[in-house]
């Protein structure tokens, strides 16, 4: 049987909060409950959001959580040979186009079309690049100008036909190829993007279990469908529960009374920290009300629940 292989993937933009440490805590238990591996990804190929420093307080609040890597940390900044090799398959299949497209061009074609296409993530990208010639294509790129790699959503389909995917806590979900339109396979200003760098780096890294949070759940149909084309193997995932704030929004960068770093300072344990993870409704006596009320609404969703 394949060891059980599982990774964290933060990105080197702010400092770990509690939500990376419930999302590290998913995928490293997963691991060693099945006496598998536990890897460090650091998702850096956005370098304008990335400071150098990030990387070392990630993890080094890793550390203070035992929360114990195998092998070196993997960096995207070091794959981009990769990346490029897998929009290169994709492109000579014919599944990619460039995009030349600027923000307000796609605006004003969505303004056109009287309402934007929907996606579970917002708007989608309105299709005007797709169908230009060739020839057209050619020239531009010659001239030099801009261009993002779209994926081909309907040829890519046509090429993989039905796709699924199996997730420890949904079950087997069907994959919509559609659901997110034709997505960005490269970036126009960084070369690269998300999706493709993260379904390269799971291969490369033989990750067998993909946890996540639930808010990529609609990626996930993308991944299966690049799986399926670049002929990589197919994971398994657990989505799981975000951790949010007394809102009931994702914790983000900004909440800065949940940085582990914060909570290290007033005085917090490893424990206590965990332990605020694994409390629905923590009673946890603490200085600071704001953490309490913040880690109100957490609820544990690890493997198995
Ligand atoms: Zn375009």
């Amino acid at each position: 049987m394949t060891r059980v292989r599982t990774r964290f993937a933060p990105s080197p933009t702010g400092r770990l909060h509690l939500g990376h440490v419930f999302a590290a805590q998913v995928a490293h238990q997963l691991a060693r409950e099945a006496g598998g591996e536990f890897l460090l990804s650091h998702e850096d190929i956005d370098a304008a959001r990335v400071r150098e420093e990030y990387y070392g307080y990630i993890e080094e609040d890793l550390r203070w959580l035992s929360l114990a890597w195998d092998d070196e940390p993997l960096r995207q900044t070091s794959r981009t040979d990769a990346y490029d090799k897998a929009l290169e398959t994709l492109r000579h299949r014919g599944l990619a186009y460039p995009c030349f497209c600027t923000r307000k061009e796609i605006r004003d074609e969505w303004a056109r079309m009287g309402a934007a296409p929907q996606g579970p993530e917002g708007t989608l990208y309105p299709g005007i690049c797709r169908a230009l010639p060739a020839a057209e294509r050619e020239v531009k790129i010659r001239s030099g100008q801009p261009h993002a790699w779209r994926l081909d959503a309907g040829l890519a389909a046509a090429a993989t036909g039905t796709l699924s995917f199996h997730d420890l806590r949904y079950g087997m979900i069907p994959v919509d190829p559609h659901l997110l339109g034709d997505v960005v396979l490269a970036r126009k200003d960084i070369g690269s993007a998300y999706h493709l760098a993260v379904v390269v780096d799971d291969a490369f890294q033989e990750i067998t279990h993909v946890t996540r949070g639930e808010d990529l759940l609609s990626s996930t149909h993308v991944h299966r469908l690049l799986q399926s084309l670049l002929g990589l193997p197919e994971p398994t995932y657990l989505h799981h529960r975000l951790i949010v704030d007394e809102s009931g929004k994702r914790l983000a960068k900004r909440n800065d009374a949940l940085a582990i770093a914060t909570l290290r300072d007033r005085g917090f344990s490893p424990a206590d920290v965990v332990a605020l993870l694994a409390e629905p409704q923590p009673h946890f006596a603490c200085e600071a009300d704001s953490i309490r009320s913040a880690a109100g609404k957490i609820t544990p969703d690890g493997p198995g629940a």
